[in-house]
């Protein structure tokens, strides 16, 4: 499995950092935000490092199509999927990026505006 030294996303999902996981499995990790922007916020983790999707990801389509339906499997375990919730990847500067690690955020529990800030 790919690792990034120094990477926190790398090290959660190595165990050497605490991270209150709500899901894992052999390919992923899901986490709550520890800055959350709605009741519900998690982070659905790949464990491979992933820095985005600016990546040439063609030999990683099995797992990008994994990570959604665990987008979709903790949805309904958390109890969003009627009401509706947002999926949100941030990519580079402009759009916010900050752990250059992909993740896929998790975004329910109150009404979302559109167009997103
Ligand atoms: P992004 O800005 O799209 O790269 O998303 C990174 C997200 O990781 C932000 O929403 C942060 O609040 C969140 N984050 C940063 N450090 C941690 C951490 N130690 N545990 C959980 N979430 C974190
Ligand atoms: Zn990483």
């Amino acid at each position: 499995m790919r690792k990034m030294p120094g990477c926190i996303f790398c090290q959660m999902a190595a165990g050497k950092k605490p991270a209150g996981v709500l899901y894992e499995d052999d390919q992923c990790l899901v986490i709550r935000d520890i800055n959350p922007k709605a009741p519900v916020h998690l982070l659905v983790i790949p464990r491979k490092h992933i820095t985005s999707l600016n990546e040439d990801l063609e030999n990683d389509t099995a797992l990008l199509g994994h990570l959604m339906t665990v987008v979709g499997r903790v949805a309904r375990e958390q109890g969003i999927d009627g009401a509706g919730y947002r999926t949100v990847i941030n990519t580079n500067a402009e759009a916010g990026q900050t752990i250059f690690h992909l993740h896929i955020h998790i975004l329910g529990g109150r009404a979302l505006r559109w167009p997103p800030g």
